[in-house]
């Protein structure tokens, strides 16, 4: 037989990966000068996107100028700017500066962090950044934990090591079915993916107890010690209480030291759901909010969400590392090695349900390198003033009604025409008023608030937490609905609530 001829089609000269790697930060600079006056969001169809960014997948390669035509379609123009500081939706971050060369360096690498052997720098880097975030909640030295692509993901692993660590039967080979059902406990405004982790765990949606909350949205630990008192009476095993730390829609901080109390005296699981507030609790200023985290059996917390790091960079953390290992452990022929090699390596595809793992450690760890903590800290604190302020002035505006005194950085408010505020039969009125309001605000450009209920109602809600925004941005974002407000009351109000 012939012997094969080199094929290098796939590999590029470091000059050549230069080139088009410059180009492509250039791209990047650009958009840094540019974001101030783009758009933060805009009105068009997934249509115009599709024809504005799609082409047919080539055969053969495009030359560099029609990639970076491609590119710059997708980065100036069809994206929703999430890192402008006028972006207040959803909890969603704007990326640090220090963290897009990083995720670039990491996808360079490419790193395999589902064993150290392919990731020996990576895997004690990872391992580093979770003892720091875990020394911050107050967790023992020793825990452990894991970077995941998301906080669903992480509820997901705390739920199943609370499953499998206290059901009182092997879960993992005999199933849920083997014992008496299983239930967890969350408050009333709990993020849906606590639900959807019972769903995929075999217990079932409705094993998620919504405890209900008192004024300020927190859930009641005397409304949580009796509805495990009334599942235990059934036969039920309650396993899991679940805390939540800056509720998604509100920012609400259920009582933790409480729940910890109660999930203790009832020998459940204390999980507590950090996604947005996390780290908001390693502020010193913000921290006694949060008392009780460090009794945490299990964390979520989103370095995407309030520490604005590139999306994803999520993380759960475990009280005890064997209740970890326990829940996620497999044993393959392939990856096998003797207990010399092994004892050396961290082999964390044992310790998730992933098996190959991302560098997602590297911009959280490039980022405080180049930031330093503190300056996320002020950072924080900052965004809890301008949330402050953004209230004030919404509960001085005539025509803006409050809800709940943020405890963070979320603000949710109503626009209500001055007309029609002491007019009951305009309720309904005002939720489509409110409702269309914000999707029209978002596609304006000029501010991208995003919505909520509250007290079944529909209101504006705003988050505040890009590095980006400032008290400018909060004041636009009042004026803006306000301004648009009217001008859509005037087109849409119905005949029979016309002005008097
Ligand atoms: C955002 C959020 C989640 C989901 O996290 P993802 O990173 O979006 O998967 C879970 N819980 C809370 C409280 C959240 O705010």
């Amino acid at each position: 037989m012939e012997r094969p001829t080199p094929f290098d089609d796939l590999d590029w000269t470091p000059e050549r990966a230069h080139a088009f790697g410059a180009r492509v930060l250039d791209l990047w600079t650009r958009y840094l000068e540019a974001l101030p006056d783009l758009p933060v969001g805009r009105q068009q169809t997934g249509a115009q996107v599709r024809s504005h960014v799609l082409r047919p997948v080539p055969d053969e390669p495009l030359d560099d100028d029609e990639i970076l035509a491609n590119l710059e379609a997708i980065a100036l123009e069809r994206s929703t700017q999430t890192g402008h500081g006028r972006f207040m939706a959803y909890i969603t971050g704007a990326g640090t500066v220090p963290g897009a060369p990083a995720s670039l360096l990491a996808a360079g690498l490419n790193q395999n962090l589902g064993g150290g052997l392919l990731s020996p720098a990576a895997t004690e880097i990872e391992t580093h950044v979770l003892a720091w975030f875990a020394e911050r909640f107050g967790l023992p030295a020793g825990s452990s934990g894991a970077f995941v692509p998301g906080g669903a993901t992480a509820n997901f692993m705390a739920l199943t090591a609370a499953r499998d660590a206290l059901a009182g039967w092997d879960v993992r080979r005999q199933g849920v079915a083997a014992g008496p059902p299983l239930t967890v406990y969350a408050s009333e405004d709990v993020h849906d993916t606590i639900d959807r982790a019972a769903d995929l765990l075999g217990l079932g949606s409705d094993a998620v107890r919504r405890v209900p909350v008192d004024a300020r949205l927190r859930m009641r630990p005397d409304a949580l010690v009796e509805a495990i008192a009334a599942d235990r009476a059934a036969g039920l095993r309650p396993i899991c209480v679940v805390g939540t730390a800056g509720t998604t829609e509100f920012g609400a901080i259920d009582p933790l030291a409480d729940l910890a109390e109660v999930a203790a005296a009832h020998g459940c699981w204390f999980h507590v759901d950090a996604a947005y507030g996390g780290p908001a609790a390693m502020v010193a200023d913000l921290a006694p909010r949060f008392a009780g985290i460090e009794r945490a059996d299990s964390i979520t917390c989103d370095p995407h969400k309030w520490m604005n790091q590139p999306i994803s960079s999520s993380l759960v953390l475990f009280r005890d590392p064997a209740r970890q290992h326990a829940a996620f452990t497999l044993e393959t022929d392939y990856t096998r090695f003797d207990d010399e090699a092994s004892a050396e390596m961290l082999l964390r595809y044992q310790w998730t349900p992933q098996f190959s793992r991302p560098f997602d450690a590297l911009p959280v760890w490039v980022s405080l390198l180049a930031h330093g903590w503190r300056a996320f800290a002020r950072r924080i604190a900052h965004d809890v003033e301008l949330a402050a302020w953004l209230h004030h002035l919404v509960v001085e505006h005539p025509e803006l009604e409050p809800t709940v005194t943020p405890e963070l950085a979320i603000v949710a408010f109503r626009y209500i025409p001055g007309d029609l505020a002491d007019r009951p039969e305009a309720a309904d009125y005002l939720d489509t008023l409110n409702d269309r309001l914000v999707f029209t605000l978002q596609k304006g450009g000029r501010v991208f608030p995003s919505n909520a209920a509250y007290e079944g109602r529909y209101v504006v809600r705003a988050c505040v937490m890009s590095y980006r925004t400032e008290a400018g941005d909060v004041e636009a974002l009042v004026d803006e609905v306000v301004r648009v407000g009217a001008e859509l009351d005037g087109r849409v109000r119905p005949v029979e609530l016309a002005g008097v």
